[in-house]
């Protein structure tokens, strides 16, 4: 399946949840969502009753659209969170949250997650030293991720550095934002993603 190119309000209008896929503008009363609140379509003001199973499809397209994957990843992604030890919903949210462009996200480093996916794919970023330009790229703990060298200098990342100075880097990353690198600590757990997922829903819909 193709990566979407439509308008991404659609999809936060689809989800009835911001998914925070326009950066900036997300926190502004500029927000598609705030300003109109229904599904998107002919019906989507309809208030129609979701069975169980369009609940847990919806709780899959939430979390895979929140994180910019395709749908054949997302199944690789569950189907590697079912493999390991302790509960799959929560290891696939874990596992997504260490992709490299969610790192470059939470760091600070960009306002949302197809603008860290843009920088990583344009080789902005190393890990443990060496260039990395591929946003599913999985960190572990003890990496170090940076930005390169001859990107430093930029004006558009200083720029970025002086946006994540000051910011709430979750507590698995150790960021420094005048140095432009975040250290990975610890594997994020659960309790370290802010943000409302039901992940049991999506471990139903895959277990049909
Ligand atoms: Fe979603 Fe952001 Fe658009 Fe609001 S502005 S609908 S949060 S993408």
């Amino acid at each position: 399946m193709a990566r979407y190119t439509g308008p991404v309000c659609r999809l936060c209008r689809r989800e009835g949840t911001k998914l925070f896929l326009k950066g900036d503008r997300c926190t502004t009363g500029k927000c598609a969502l705030d300003r109109r609140s229904t599904a998107p379509g002919q019906h989507g003001a309809a208030n129609k009753k979701m069975r169980e199973y369009g609940m847990q499809l919806r709780e899959k397209q939430k979390t895979r659209r929140y994180y910019g994957v395709l749908e054949r990843q997302f199944v690789n992604y569950f189907e590697e969170a079912d493999r390991k030890e302790g509960m799959t919903g929560e290891n696939l949210i874990c596992l997504l949250e260490r992709r490299l462009d969610n790192v470059v996200y939470r760091m600070g480093f960009a306002s949302s997650h197809k603008e860290a996916r843009q920088l990583v794919l344009h080789g902005h970023f190393t890990v443990n030293g060496k260039k990395v330009n591929i946003p599913s790229f999985i960190v572990k703990a003890g990496d170090v991720v940076a930005v390169k060298d001859s990107s430093k200098e930029s004006p558009k990342f200083k720029g970025l550095a002086e946006a994540a100075d000051g910011m709430t880097a979750p507590k698995w990353l150790e960021v420094n934002a005048e140095g432009m690198t975040a250290k990975v600590v610890a594997l994020p757990e659960r309790e370290d993603v802010n943000f409302d997922f039901n992940e049991q829903l999506i471990v139903e819909l895959y277990s049909k």
